[in-house]
Parts: structure tokens; C-alpha cells; sequence
């Protein structure tokens, strides 16, 4: 008689957001997963406002990816609520008042557009009528965006993780990790190694050669001082949950990058705040973090350049909330059946930085 082999787990570093849609996806797809994390408090991901947003930046441009991304996303984070038994996924508008007439006018023109048909709600030209906020010229309302509610999403997928006894509390101890002869951690053998290790990548002596760009990002908790019927948007946003607070963010902030709150930020938020509100701020917590980001804003996804069997899942930048589960989804793809990981999202783009001699040949 033949002998059965048993399979392998895979073993993931880091149950942030890139960690556990990962996980999922492996324990779906019917594999064993192990994944490792310390629980700390300000990671990335617990920090995070949570936001999706089809339409962002300075220019208000439809970001990367939007027309795959946005679909995917909702029903997706649904089907994470059903299998968890939570809710975490709080589709809601967009509201971001006009400053000028002639950025008025800009998006009257725009509204034709076909591609941003599918985002755009409405053009109003005249208030909301919120009491308290500043949008005499009107504003643009924005539709397939909302938030997802990170903390509770991680604290119920660790609780997922570890009835399924998939989930070690602690550090990962690279003393204790063997690849000469495939992956061997602990003396139990795996399949495969992925990094979901977040900012920690930067320092990591297997990975801190790709240009990362880390971001600091603060968030305010205030309470809520009436209802809101969708998440403001000028310069800083007021995300209204469903604990009757209002989440005041974000800050931006390349240097000193930890996770202790400054006064500087809070300032910041609060004289951005004071542009569109005229009401009273009782703040009632404020919190920093910083972002996985990389320097041309994409994920990097995909194998380490000589390392058999060993992966990272990170760059997940400001966006992560809208790219990890399509991305998640792809890297178990590669990681079951092989499946090519897009070159733009893909660690290969940068193996020059690995192997400069080679890049100047
Ligand atoms: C202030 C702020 C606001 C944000 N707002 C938004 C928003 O509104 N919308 C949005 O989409 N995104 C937002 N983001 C970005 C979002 O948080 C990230 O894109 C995403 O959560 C990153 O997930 P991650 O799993 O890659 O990283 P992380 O959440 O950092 O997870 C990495 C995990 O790896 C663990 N780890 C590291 N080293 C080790 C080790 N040696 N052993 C074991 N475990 C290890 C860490 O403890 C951590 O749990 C915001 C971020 C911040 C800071």
C-alpha cells in the first residue's frame, strides 16, 4: 500500500490586512495555513480609517485599477462578513463640497464622461443642508465607496485563524527558519514562505533592497455630533461609523516614522476640518501609524529573486483596503496553480535593484 503524503501548510509572516486575505483565500482553496503575528496595537491596518474610494487624489482622477478593483471588493468583503459572522463592510457616498465656481463648472463636464459614470452620483450645485458644513457652491456625490471596519475585520479573522489552529501569537523567529532543503520553520516543513510583514519589509534582510516609501498617517476619533449621511470629503475626510463617531483623517508625513500621535498632525486635521465645519470637535482619541507604500504606489507581489519557496504580499500603500482582496486573490492564485502575477504589480520590475551588476550589462 502507498503511503499518503500529507500536504504541506503555508506559512504566512504578518496577519495585517495582506496577511489574513491571504490566509483566507489558502484555507478556502482547502490548504493548511500557519500564520505568525504579535498582535500589536498600531499596526497599519488597525490604525487605518478603512476608506474605498473610486475617486481620489489632488486631481480627483478614478484610481489605478478602479474598474477591477471596485466590483470585486464589495462582494467580496460581504462574503468575509458571511464566513466570519461580522459586519465590517459599510458601503456609503462620498460628499466633497466645491471651493470654486470653476471646479464646479470642471465637473459639470465631466459628469458626461463615460468612465466616471459608474462612480458618480450626483453634481449638486447647491448645499447639502448639513448643519455646520461649508458647501455653499454644492458638491460632488460619489457612490460605490464606504469603509470597511479594519479593527474588527482582523480581530475576528485572528479568532477564525486560530480555532483552526492557524495562528501562532509572537514573532516570527527567523533563527528557527531552514531553505536550503525547501522551507522548514520550527522543524515542521512548509510549502511555501510569504512575507505579509508590512513597514517591518523595509529592514528585513531579504527584502529591504526594494524601494519601499513608508507614509506616517494620523487619525483623530471625535464624537459625533449628528448624523451623517455620508463621509465628507475636502482635504480631510469625516468617516462616520457605526459607533457614533466621526474618524477625522488622514496625515501624510514621510519622516519620523513611528506609531506615537503628534500635536503637529492633530493641528493639522483640526485647521483642515475648520475649512468645512463650523460646529465644535470633541476628540476623543487620535492614533498614528504608518503605511507599507512603495515608490511607483503599486503592491509588490511574488517570488524573492534567489530564495526557493519564499514570497512577499506587501506595498499595499494608502489603498489597501481597496487592493488586498483582488491582489490576495492573485497571489494564492500564483501560489496554487502558477498563475502569472501582472508585471505591474510584480516583484519582478524590480530585480535590477537585486542584481545591479546584471541590470548594467
Ligand atoms: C493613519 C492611516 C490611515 C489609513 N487609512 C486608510 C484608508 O482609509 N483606506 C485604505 O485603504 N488604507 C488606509 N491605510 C492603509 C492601510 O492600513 C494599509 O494599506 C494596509 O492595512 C496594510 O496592510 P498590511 O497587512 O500590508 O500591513 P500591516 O497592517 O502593517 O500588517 C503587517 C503585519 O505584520 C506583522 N509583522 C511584522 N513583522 C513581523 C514579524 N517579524 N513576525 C510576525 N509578524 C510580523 C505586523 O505586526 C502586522 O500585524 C491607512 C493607514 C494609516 C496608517
Amino acid at each position: 500500500m502507498g503511503q499518503i503524503m500529507e500536504e504541506k501548510p503555508y506559512l504566512i509572516v504578518g496577519q495585517g490586512l495582506a496577511g489574513s486575505l491571504l490566509g483566507y483565500e489558502l484555507l478556502k482553496a482547502c490548504k493548511k495555513v500557519l500564520l505568525v503575528d504579535p498582535n500589536e496595537a498600531n499596526t497599519s491596518s488597525k490604525v487605518a480609517a478603512g476608506l474605498y474610494n473610486p475617486i481620489t487624489g489632488k486631481k480627483m482622477q478614478k484610481t489605478w485599477l478602479a474598474d477591477t478593483l471596485f466590483p470585486f471588493l464589495e462582494h467580496y468583503y460581504s462574503e468575509v462578513e458571511q464566513t466570519l459572522g461580522i459586519r465590517a463592510l459599510f458601503p456609503m457616498g462620498i460628499y466633497r463640497p466645491f471651493l470654486s465656481l470653476e471646479e464646479q463648472n470642471d465637473w459639470m463636464g465631466r459628469s458626461a464622461e463615460t468612465s466616471y459614470q459608474a462612480y458618480l452620483k450626483e453634481v449638486s450645485t447647491h448645499s447639502a443642508d448639513i448643519p455646520q458644513l461649508k458647501d455653499p457652491l454644492g458638491g460632488l456625490h460619489l457612490q460605490k465607496a464606504g469603509y470597511v471596519h479594519l479593527p474588527r475585520l482582523l480581530a475576528a479573522f485572528r479568532h477564525y485563524f486560530l480555532e483552526r489552529n492557524s495562528l501562532e501569537t509572537g514573532h516570527f523567529q527567523e533563527e528557527s527558519l531552514h531553505t536550503a532543503q525547501g522551507i522548514q520553520y520550527k522543524n515542521q516543513d512548509f510549502e511555501a514562505l510569504i512575507y505579509c510583514n508590512g513597514t517591518a519589509a523595509q529592514s528585513h534582510p531579504l527584502w529591504h533592497w526594494l524601494p519601499f516609501r513608508p507614509v506616517k498617517g494620523e487619525v483623530l476619533e471625535a464624537k459625533a455630533t449628528q448624523t451623517l449621511p455620508y463621509v465628507i470629503n475636502r482635504g480631510v475626510f469625516i468617516l462616520p461609523t457605526e459607533e457614533q463617531t466621526w474618524r477625522i483623517g488622514a496625515t501624510y508625513q514621510w519622516k519620523d516614522l513611528n506609531d506615537r500621535p503628534t500635536e503637529a498632525a492633530k493641528e493639522e486635521l483640526l485647521q483642515k476640518m475648520q475649512e468645512i465645519w463650523t460646529g465644535e470637535i470633541q476628540i476623543i482619541n487620535h492614533r498614528a501609524g504608518v503605511r507599507p507604500a512603495t515608490v511607483d504606489r503599486r503592491p509588490i507581489l511574488g517570488k524573492h529573486p534567489e530564495r526557493t519557496g519564499v514570497y512577499l504580499f506587501n506595498g499595499l500603500g494608502t489603498k489597501g483596503v481597496s487592493l488586498a482582496p483582488y491582489f490576495a486573490n492573485q497571489m494564492a492564485q500564483h501560489l496554487l496553480i502558477g498563475t502569472q502575477i501582472p508585471h505591474e504589480v510584480s516583484i519582478e520590475r524590480f530585480f535590477s535593484l537585486y542584481f545591479p551588476s546584471k541590470a548594467s550589462l
